[in-house]
């Protein structure tokens, strides 16, 4: 069986909800949905979620919170109507005003946008309906409990031949409502896709799937058929996003693969995110190249560094007392420099370079700035020659100076930082040299 999870987007409104039930029932094997919250019908509209939080907000600092109100209500009934449902949203509606009026948590509040939209769909697919609160659990410190979530789902659904359970959101054991942070929808569809032990976890949004680069800088990227959990996370931390992060681990650890689907395009396969490499190792070309600005360069250099027995765990004491994670650091013979982003250092940095001169007393230590990073990643990569050199000489080419390099151990990512005015031509530039040159922006 499958878990389907459907963004914001897929469910906007009637004629979207139509799509899905059609996507729904166009495969059988679709027993689990996850809905989110209905999202943006057109550019400039407004989440119901983004509503909700100024719904509460107006409550708490008498704004207006009646117009809010109205605006969410209408877009519940509306959808209703469309349909042709009978479920009497205007009740639960009007009981959701009353908590929040009578001072329920803000995380009640917005979890009620999955909450209603759940209630919708479950009656429209003829699905069960299953509150996320009496199967997603958090402790009292409002930390997720994966066993007990586990367990109980599992049980809950062996109950349910087909089921709708909203996303977001679980409860606590006082019974209060805690959600996942923002887009955590994506986690809740993960987590039933465990439970459940489902065959894939597919994903549906309104994207094609996973792009091989962003398509701010490069003109219709084209689009990853499948990609490893390991790739994905590399992508992903170098800022390509399609999912929520912590959305990967729960189907990480049960190995059942993620399906990135269009809802406006349910003909097209989209991205299938894999455990393993299979036999695809090793061809040669790349699955995806991310990158982000704003990153230092410490360069620190002292003599005889190579033969200083614990010079590096130094330098990382300095940045631990500061309470700084590190990028990389590439190191020579009686050099390292330590690459960190400007968001950790902020603030911290002249303390972080007094600190490196007491614990470390380098010969001398310089700062750059303005560096942008950029992987190169795949897993077709590994254990092939050729790679850097087609990659460095793209670069070369198109007359961008390399700052920094760095492969990852797994030979599955090379890093390489440029200037950040670099940024842009050096994706395009890596981007071409790999995927074919037409695609320039
Ligand atoms: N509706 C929530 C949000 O906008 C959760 C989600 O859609 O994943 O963040």
């Amino acid at each position: 069986m499958k878990v389907c999870k459907f963004g914001g987007s897929s469910l906007a409104n009637a004629d979207q909800i139509k799509k899905v039930k059609r996507i729904i029932e166009s495969d059988e094997r679709r027993k689990v949905i996850v809905p989110s919250a209905p999202g943006k019908r057109f550019d400039g509209d407004i989440k119901i979620t983004d509503l909700l939080y100024s719904f509460q907000d107006a409550v708490r600092n008498n704004g207006d919170h009646e117009g809010i109100f109205e605006q969410i209500a209408g877009r519940y009934i509306e959808i209703r109507d469309e349909l042709g449902l009978k479920t009497e949203i205007e009740k639960y509606l009007e009981k959701i005003k009353k908590d929040v009026y009578s001072g329920a948590c803000e995380d009640y509040t917005v979890s009620r946008g999955e909450y209603l939209n759940g209630l919708l769909i479950a009656e429209y697919l003829g699905y069960e309906f299953i509150d996320a609160a009496d199967v997603v659990f958090f402790d009292a410190a409002g930390a997720y409990e994966p066993d007990k979530t586990r367990i109980i789902m599992r049980e809950r659904l062996k109950t349910a031949e087909r089921a709708v359970i909203p996303g977001f959101y679980g409860s606590k054991p006082d019974g209060t409502i805690k959600t996942f942070s923002r887009g955590g929808s994506d986690i809740s569809g993960a987590i039933a896709a465990r439970a459940a032990r489902a065959e894939v976890y597919e994903n549906w949004t309104d994207v094609p799937g996973f792009l091989m680069a962003d398509p701010k800088i490069v003109k219709n990227p084209k689009i990853i058929k499948k990609i490893t959990y390991k790739e994905l996370r590399e992508l992903s931390y170098m800022g390509a996003n399609v999912m929520h992060e912590d959305a990967i681990f729960p189907v990480f650890q049960a190995k059942i693969p993620i399906n990135i689907r269009n809802t406006n395009d349910p003909e097209s396969p989209g991205t299938m995110i894999v455990p393993h490499f299979g036999d695809d190792d090793g061809d040669g070309t790349i699955t995806g190249i991310a990158g982000k600005k704003g990153f230092i360069v410490i360069a620190i250099e002292k003599s005889n560094m190579n033969a200083e027995l614990g010079f590096g765990r130094r330098v990382m004491s300095a940045l631990e007392k500061n309470n700084i994670r590190f990028e990389h650091m590439p190191s020579g013979i009686d050099t390292l420099g330590v690459v960190l982003s400007n968001v950790e250092i902020e603030g911290k940095q002249s303390q972080l370079i007094d600190d490196i001169y007491a614990f470390c007393q380098p010969d001398s230590l310089e700062i750059f700035t303005g560096l942008a990073l950029i992987a190169t990643v795949g897993r077709g990569m590994r254990k092939r020659i050729g790679v850097a050199a087609k990659l460095f000489g793209a670069l070369a080419e198109s007359g961008v100076n390399i700052r920094m390099i760095d492969q990852g151990s797994s030979e599955m990512n090379i890093i390489t930082g440029v200037d950040e005015k670099d940024f842009e031509t050096a994706i395009r530039a890596v981007y071409n040299a790999f995927c074919g040159g037409e695609n320039a922006k």
